[in-house]
């Protein structure tokens, strides 16, 4: 239901100031946006609000400021004509009305001084065009020029103008479209959709660093598969992501065949997102079987082959990222680790679980032991329901001894119980392979579950291993 008290939008007495501000500096103000739609759709309180002012935005933006005891100073953006305060956790924004027109080769817009609606007829979709006066004469009035209120009841993504010229004008508003219609659940007005795909290669005038917060806002979303397959649809994806438009499409040889790695990629990322909100998880499962495309095989005895997908995968990841200039830091090496051992717990649960093979997952995920769980668990995407009982079983067993092996043997950011000092200090060596021999048995034995992770035990190994090699204990 859509919210219909449209002064109850402005309960917070930041409007009222905004609104006597407007009046000692004789401009008109709305809120506008953002603001209006999530007030409408009841989504909760939003934290940013848009203005926009007959006039000056950034005089508008000063005045406020000065009548908000606590706000932050203002920020103006000189070049686009717009002013931002922070007051609490708000962040207000300012503008003044304009008119806009596009040259071809930038969606930097040339812009004029405007009316309230030349302003709307700027906007990306009717649903974001909508407006609540803040002026005395028809304080919370809405305004909505568009049918922007018809749209949210039905549901859609609509752009104000010509579909065709608003997307290639800004083909951010492309993404813009898609994530929205995957956050809100609505569908993409089949005109705005054909408009996308004819406009979809002017994706490559927007940065990549605006690209990806439109992924990240479509990975966070509650379900993430609506966005990648609209993506996909529209050819989108193919400019952004080529690896997963890869995964695509089933192959038989002699009556063998490969589930669809793209469509399976899909399915995994809905399952991890009713159980997780760690964005980097949700990518590491988009790109969890990225390496499949590269590996693909077919080999005569065995049938389907993707040796060492994972591998391939984890060197791709880095390529991926680098290339969206996502972060290359820990973020991408966590994403890289969970693609390069999403396959090991699916072994294990196929087996019998041996506590060795257990300490030796904890020991190479480490912290990530968890994530790894519930990514490889989101995984399993079998329509058979014998088999999906089956697995589903097998990782509670590898869950429960996850949890036995390390209340046991702490494992867990492994550190060994014998020094590298300890064993120069014992056989009065110098710094030298001998060492590193020592210690990986050390390791070895206790992963191997031979002795358990102590000092004594590990001593004693030490001792005896420098027997073998030789070396004399001082
Ligand atoms: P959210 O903040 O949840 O992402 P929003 O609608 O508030 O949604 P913003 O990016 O904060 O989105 O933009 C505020 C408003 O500015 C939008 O509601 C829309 O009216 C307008 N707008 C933003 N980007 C564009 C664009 N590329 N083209 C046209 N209008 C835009
Ligand atoms: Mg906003």
């Amino acid at each position: 239901m859509i919210a219909t008290n449209h002064e109850e939008a402005l309960k917070d007495p930041i409007f009222s100031t905004i609104s006597d501000a407007a009046k000692e500096l004789s401009v008109d103000s709305y809120v506008i946006g953002g603001f209006v739609r999530d007030y409408l759709l009841k989504r909760g309180i939003p934290k940013d609000i848009d203005i926009v002012a007959i006039g000056s935005g950034i005089e508008l933006a000063k005045l406020v400021a000065k009548k908000l005891p606590g706000s932050s100073e203002v920020s103006v953006f000189k070049n686009f004509g717009t002013a931002m305060i922070k007051f609490k956790e708000i962040e207000i924004e300012f503008v003044g009305a304009r008119k806009e027109s596009y040259h071809r080769d930038s969606r930097k817009p040339v812009v004029e001084d405007g009316s309230l609606e030349d302003d709307q007829k700027r906007r990306d979709f009717t649903i974001n065009a909508l407006a609540i006066s803040l002026n005395s004469r028809d304080y919370g009035q809405l305004l909505d020029p568009f049918d922007g209120i018809g749209d949210l009841k039905r549901q859609l993504i609509k752009t104000p103008l010509d579909p065709d010229l608003t997307y290639s004008d800004d083909p951010l508003r492309m993404m813009r479209a898609i994530r929205f219609a995957t956050q809100l659940n609505f569908i993409i007005h089949p005109e705005s959709l054909q408009a996308i795909s004819d406009n979809k290669e002017r994706i490559k005038i927007i940065s990549n660093e605006r690209i990806v917060d439109e992924l990240h806002k479509i990975l966070a979303s509650k379900k993430p598969s609506l966005g990648f397959s609209l993506l996909h649809q529209t050819g989108l994806l193919s400019f952004i992501m080529p690896e997963l438009v890869a995964l695509e499409g089933i192959e038989e040889i002699e009556g063998q065949r490969h589930k669809d790695n793209f469509w399976h990629t899909l399915e995994v990322v809905d399952n991890i997102a009713e159980n997780t909100e760690n964005v980097w998880l949700r990518w590491a499962a988009l790109l969890h079987d990225i390496g499949k495309a590269p590996t693909k095989k077919f080999d005569k005895k065995i049938g389907w082959t993707f040796h060492a997908h994972e591998f391939i995968g984890a060197k791709m990841v880095y390529k991926l990222f680098k290339r969206l200039r996502l972060p290359l830091n820990d973020k991408m090496k966590f994403v890289q680790k969970m693609v390069l051992m999403s396959s090991r717990p699916i072994v294990l649960s196929e087996d019998f679980v041996t506590d060795s093979a257990v300490r030796r997952l904890i020991f190479d995920a480490g912290d990530h032991v968890e994530d790894l769980m519930t990514l490889c668990e989101a995984d399993i995407t079998t329509k058979n329901p014998k088999k999906q009982k089956r697995y589903k079983n097998n990782f509670k067993i590898v869950r429960q001894k996850i949890e036995e092996v390390e209340e046991r043997d702490h494992v867990r950011n492994f550190q060994p119980p014998v020094s590298g000092e300890e064993i120069m200090k014992t056989f009065d060596l110098k710094p030298s392979k001998e060492i590193g021999i020592i210690k990986e048995a050390i390791k070895e034995a206790i992963l191997e579950g031979e002795i358990p992770n102590e000092y004594e035990a590990a001593y004693a190994l030490m001792l005896k291993k420098g027997k073998e090699m030789g070396l004399v204990s001082q």
